[in-house]
C-alpha cells in the first residue's frame, strides 16, 4: 500500500478529521452490514466505511483515497450477487457507500426523462415516475433495496428486459468521479447523440472498476395504464419457448415479461412465506408467469384470453390462472420473488446467471437436469428465470447438513457440469448479474487475448493505479487476502 498513512488506525482517524462521523464510519459494529454479501455467505474487511453527501464529497473522498493509495470499492444498495462491493482488505479498502446520494434531481415529464443520484432505490424512482404517470421499465427482485447506481454499474436486468431492454439502454447520460477525483459531467438527456464515442457506455456494467457513478440521466416511459398477469401449467417444460414465441405474436409484442417457474419454485416461496397464497392450478412440470401490459384504451383482455385459447389448442398448456385484481398479479409475483428468498433460507448453494440463444433455452435445461440426475442425485436443481431473454438460473441446492467439504465438491462439481454445457451452446456465464470476484476466474478462462488486452488498456487510462474496486472482474494483487468465508 503506498499510504503516507502507516496504519488503518491512522487512516481512519484523518478521515474522519476530514469528513465527519456523517460521512465516515470506522467501528467494525457499524460498518458489517457493508462488509458482507447479500445472503451474508462472506464478510469482508475495509478500513472505513465513507458515504458522500454530494458529488464535491465523493470528489474530495476519491481523491483522498488516490492520494494515500487506498483501494475504493463503491457500494449501492449491496444486493449483487457476485461479491463485486465486498471490499477485501482492513488495510487498504475503503467503501463508498452512496446510499445519503439518494435524490431525484427532476422528472421532466416532456423530455420522458429524469436526473437521479446514484444511491436512490430503484423502488423510490418508480415511485417518483409513477407520480407523474410515467414508468421507470427495470424491475427486479430487489428493487426495494438496490440503488440506481449499483443497477448502473452491473447492467442490471430483471423481469423486463424482453420489452425494454437491459439498464444500458435506459440510461440517457451520467455523472461520474474519476479516478484522481475530477468529476466527468456526463448528465445529458438528448435521445440521440452520435458525437464521437459514447464514453457513458464504458462505465455502465464496469461495476465500479472504471469510477465512482454519482448521479445519471434516465429514460421513462408512458405508465402502462392497462397490465394482464398469467399463471399457465405447462404441459411439457420443452414447450416453454413454443409457448413464449405465440404469446409474443399473439399480443402484439406487448409482451412486458415472461418467467418461467419450476413446481420446485412454489415449494420454496412456500417454505419463505407460508401465509403466501399459491394459484389453484393443476400441477404441471413447469408454469409460466406473463405480464401483457399497454398504454392508452387497447383492452388487453381478448388478446390474452385468444392466446390463452391457442396456447391450450396447441397443447403447450393444461390450465391457467388469469389475475382477477392488482393483488392476485401481485401474489402471483410474489411466488417469483420468494423462490429467491426460499433458496436463500435453504443455506450455502450454487446460483447461477447463465444465458443461450432463446432457442437453446429447453435443451440446455433438459440436458442440465439430466447431467444432475446422475451426477448429483441428492441435490436438488431449479432451473427458472427470465427464459424470454434466454437466462436461467440453474442453481442447484445440497441435501441439508452435510459436511462443508462434502457441500463445496458437490456445488463445485455442478458448476463445472453447467459451464461445461453452457460453453456447447456458446452461451454467457453472467447473463445479468455481472462477474464480481465470484465469476472472475470464470470470465477469465473465456475471454480472448484480443478482448483482454482492450480491457486493460481501458483500465490503464482510467484508473492506471488500479484504485477502484481491484479485484473485481479481474485479479489483481491489491485485492487483499483477508476476507472470512463461512
Ligand atoms: C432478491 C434478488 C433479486 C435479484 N434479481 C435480479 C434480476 O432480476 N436481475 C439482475 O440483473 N439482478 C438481480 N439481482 C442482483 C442485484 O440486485 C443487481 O445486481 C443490482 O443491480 C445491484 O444493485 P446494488 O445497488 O445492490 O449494487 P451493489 O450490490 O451495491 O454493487 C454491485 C456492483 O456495482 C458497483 N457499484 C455500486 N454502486 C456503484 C456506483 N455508484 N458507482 C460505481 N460502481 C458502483 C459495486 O462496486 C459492485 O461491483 C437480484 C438480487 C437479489 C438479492
Amino acid at each position: 500500500m503506498d499510504t503516507k498513512l502507516t496504519d488503518a488506525t491512522d487512516i481512519a482517524a484523518t478521515l474522519l478529521d476530514r469528513f465527519g462521523p456523517r460521512s465516515v464510519l470506522t467501528d467494525p459494529a457499524d460498518t458489517l452490514r457493508y462488509r458482507r454479501d447479500w445472503h451474508g455467505d462472506v464478510e469482508g474487511s475495509a478500513v472505513a466505511v465513507l458515504r458522500p453527501g454530494d458529488t464535491a464529497e465523493a470528489s474530495a473522498m476519491v481523491r483522498f483515497c488516490a492520494e494515500h493509495g487506498l483501494a475504493v470499492v463503491p457500494q449501492g444498495g449491496n444486493t449483487g450477487l457476485v461479491l463485486g462491493a465486498l471490499p477485501t482488505s482492513a488495510r487498504g479498502h475503503v467503501v463508498v457507500s452512496m446510499e445519503r446520494m439518494n435524490r431525484i434531481r427532476g422528472i421532466d415529464a416532456a423530455d420522458f426523462s429524469a436526473v437521479v443520484e446514484a444511491g436512490c432505490v430503484l423502488a423510490a424512482i418508480k415511485e417518483a415516475g409513477e407520480a407523474e404517470d410515467l414508468f421507470f421499465p427495470l424491475s427486479l427482485g430487489a428493487e426495494g433495496s438496490c440503488q440506481i447506481g449499483g443497477n448502473i454499474s452491473t447492467n442490471a436486468g430483471g423481469i423486463n428486459v424482453l420489452r425494454y431492454g437491459m439498464t444500458r439502454e435506459m440510461i440517457l447520460g451520467l455523472e461520474v468521479v474519476l479516478a484522481d477525483g475530477t468529476v466527468w459531467n456526463g448528465l445529458s438527456t438528448l435521445r440521440k447523440n452520435n458525437s464521437g464515442l459514447d464514453l457513458k457506455q464504458l462505465f455502465i456494467g464496469a461495476e465500479g472498476t472504471l469510477g465512482l457513478v454519482t448521479a445519471a440521466a434516465i429514460r421513462l416511459v408512458p405508465k402502462p395504464s392497462r397490465v394482464e398477469t398469467a399463471f399457465l401449467a405447462l404441459a411439457d417444460r420443452n414447450d416453454v419457448m413454443a409457448l413464449y414465441a405465440l404469446a409474443r405474436r399473439e399480443c402484439c409484442d406487448l409482451l412486458s415479461a415472461f418467467e418461467l417457474v419450476p413446481p420446485e419454485g412454489m415449494m420454496l416461496a412456500k417454505e419463505a412465506d407460508p401465509t403466501l397464497a399459491l394459484p389453484t392450478i393443476a400441477a404441471a412440470p413447469a408454469y409460466a408467469l406473463i405480464d401483457v401490459s399497454a398504454t392508452g384504451s387497447l383492452d388487453l383482455k381478448p388478446l390474452v384470453e385468444r392466446f390463452f385459447e391457442l396456447a391450450m389448442e396447441r397443447g403447450y398448456v393444461t390450465d391457467g390462472v388469469l389475475a382477477a385484481s392488482e393483488a392476485q398479479a401481485a401474489d402471483l409475483w410474489q411466488i417469483r420473488d420468494g423462490m429467491n428468498e426460499g433458496q436463500a433460507k435453504r443455506g450455502v448453494h450454487l446460483r447461477t446467471d447463465l444465458s443461450v440463444p432463446p432457442s437453446k433455452v429447453a435443451a440446455f435445461i433438459e440436458e442440465g437436469m439430466q447431467e444432475m440426475a446422475l451426477r448429483l442425485p441428492d441435490c436438488l436443481p431449479v432451473a427458472y428465470g427470465h427464459v424470454g431473454d434466454g437466462n436461467i438460473h440453474f442453481n442447484v441446492l445440497p441435501p441439508a447438513g452435510i459436511p462443508r467439504e462434502e457441500r463445496d465438491a458437490k456445488l463445485a462439481l455442478a458448476k463445472k457440469v453447467l459451464n461445461a454445457i453452457v460453453d456447447r451452446y456458446h452461451g454467457g456465464i453472467s447473463a445479468e448479474h455481472g462477474i464480481g470476484r465470484l465469476k472472475r476466474d470464470d470470465f477469465a478462462a473465456r475471454r480472448s487475448p484480443v478482448q483482454q488486452e482492450i480491457l486493460a488498456g481501458i483500465k490503464a487510462l482510467l484508473d492506471p493505479r488500479d484504485l477502484f474496486n481491484p479485484g473485481c472482474q479481474i485479479a489483481s494483487p491489491r485485492d487483499g487476502t483477508d476476507v472470512t468465508v463461512f
